[in-house]
């Protein structure tokens, strides 16, 4: 079993955290592990923001940035098919500028992005396996593998000698299967597929809100404090940071900043502007009596997945470029009623739908590390369609940085600077 000692080095050190989604919390148990007083501090309950509402999947095949020429060319075709994963809403694209911007520059940047988050990807198992261990969460992660389906045989031809060969170089275990193939292994699923991809190394979880839950009970249960407040200013001082909630005002030595989207308003307080937008994501709970479905399960062609949950069938996906407190569209999730007809037959019973924002950065990577200019404050946040994947690396990391040790994974790329040319924060 791999485990961290408890270290009691820091325990007069008082680390808060603004933020307990699972980001947050892995945040709190790495550094509580690693001896420190911590304090989390959330508007709602432990999970319950986006990381209640992803697909579960621990897509440890997921190396390649969405930031790339290839997905640009793509985006006008994507926006005129109302079909497509791909939606903007009217009033958020004065929002969308400066992410636009920073997103067509980076597309330059391809390999080093790639080679960043390939590295952070071979960190992130390890990670996750020490923080299941801990919590005693490790019931509620399944190893199975996933799926990647097309719908036809050209898109299985074109990602042969594209995308999937890509992922292979960037050391993703994956085999290719034919229709049968995919039916001997989920004989469940309608036939709308021609085949695809099976990635047999994919964990997935079969609760993202129990899993945020068990991390957040074993970080009580070991003395941690969990406060329920909404975070409005953050002073930097001296000899501590104040963090001044609806309630309270509490004092901290360092704290970290793992809010999701609404870090971007925090940071603003303290002068840093980041590109970070909220790229909703929908799902639907599907009763899955009578459905038979072992493992997540892609239909790539429209960027959906659907994972076993706890006697349900979760599908979840889309990319919803809107303010995260925008009204849920019904076209979105009318659309993505099709396609779980398509991939799951017509006799389905949709249980209910949610919608949450992905905390999306232009160059598809994570801000993780110190904020320049200010030693006190680390951030954590922008994971975009990784969040869950890549939250137990991301708290070690953090945790690192804290303590002043050299971070296990070269953080340079998944600084905040790299959206501005200044150098420190006044
Ligand atoms: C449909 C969908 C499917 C997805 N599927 C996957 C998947 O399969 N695998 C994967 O790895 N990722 C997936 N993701 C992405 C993943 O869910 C997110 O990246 C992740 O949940 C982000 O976690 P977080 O902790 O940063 O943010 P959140 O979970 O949003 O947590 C931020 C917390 O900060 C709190 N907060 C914000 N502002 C304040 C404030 N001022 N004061 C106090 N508290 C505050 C919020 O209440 C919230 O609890 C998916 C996302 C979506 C939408």
């Amino acid at each position: 079993m791999t485990s961290v000692a408890h270290d009691t080095t820091h325990e007069k050190t008082h680390v808060g955290i603004i933020g307990a989604g699972i980001v947050g919390l892995s945040c709190a148990l790495w550094l509580l592990q690693a001896g420190y007083r911590v304090t989390v501090i959330d508007r709602g309950q432990p999970g319950e923001g986006t990381s209640f509402g992803n697909a579960g999947v621990l897509a440890g095949f997921a190396r390649l940035p969405f930031t790339r020429f290839s997905m640009l060319s793509k985006i006008p075709r994507l926006l005129m098919d109302r079909d497509s994963p791909l939606s903007v809403a009217g009033h958020y694209v004065p929002d969308l500028m400066p992410y636009g911007w920073h997103y067509f520059r980076s597309c330059f940047n391809y390999k080093t992005m790639r080679s960043a988050l390939t590295e952070l990807q071979a960190s992130a198992f390890d990670a996750d396996q020490v923080l299941l261990n801990l919590t005693g969460g490790k019931h509620l992660v399944q190893s199975k593998g996933s799926l990647g389906l097309y719908a036809d045989a050209g898109s299985i031809a074109q990602a042969k000698t594209g995308e999937m060969r890509e992922r292979q170089q960037q050391g993703v275990n994956l085999e290719f299967l034919d229709a049968l193939q995919v039916h001997d292994l989920e004989p469940g699923l309608a036939p709308f597929y021609a085949g695809g991809v099976y990635y047999p190394d994919t964990r997935f979880t079969v609760s993202p809100i129990e899993l945020s839950r068990c991390y957040a009970r074993y970080f009580e249960a070991q003395g941690g404090r969990i406060i329920r407040d909404k975070v409005n200013f953050i002073d930097v001082k001296d000899h501590g940071v104040a963090v001044q909630s609806s309630l309270q005002c509490e004092q901290f030595d360092q704290l970290v900043i793992a809010a999701g989207v609404a870090s971007k308003p925090l940071l603003a307080q303290l002068g840093l502007s980041i590109p970070l937008v909220s790229e909703r994501g929908y799902h639907l709970m599907i009763d899955a009596e009578g459905k038979q479905l072992s493992r997540p399960i892609a239909w790539l062609d429209k960027s959906v997945f659907i994972s076993p949950m706890e006697g349900s069938i979760r599908m979840a996906g889309t990319a919803e470029f809107a303010d995260e407190n925008a009204m849920p569209n019904r076209g979105r999730v009318e659309c993505m009623k099709r396609h779980a007809h398509t991939m799951l037959g017509d006799d389905l019973n949709i249980e209910s739908t949610w919608v949450g924002s992905r905390p999306s950065t232009p160059d598809s990577l994570p801000v993780i590390g110190p904020l320049p200019g200010q030693p006190r404050i680390t951030l954590a946040f922008g994971h975009g369609h990784l969040g869950l994947t890549l939250s137990a690396v991301t708290g070690k990391l953090v945790a690192e940085t804290i303590q002043g040790t050299k971070p296990s994974v070269d953080l340079e790329a998944f600084s905040p600077l790299r959206f501005s040319q200044q150098r420190s924060v006044a």
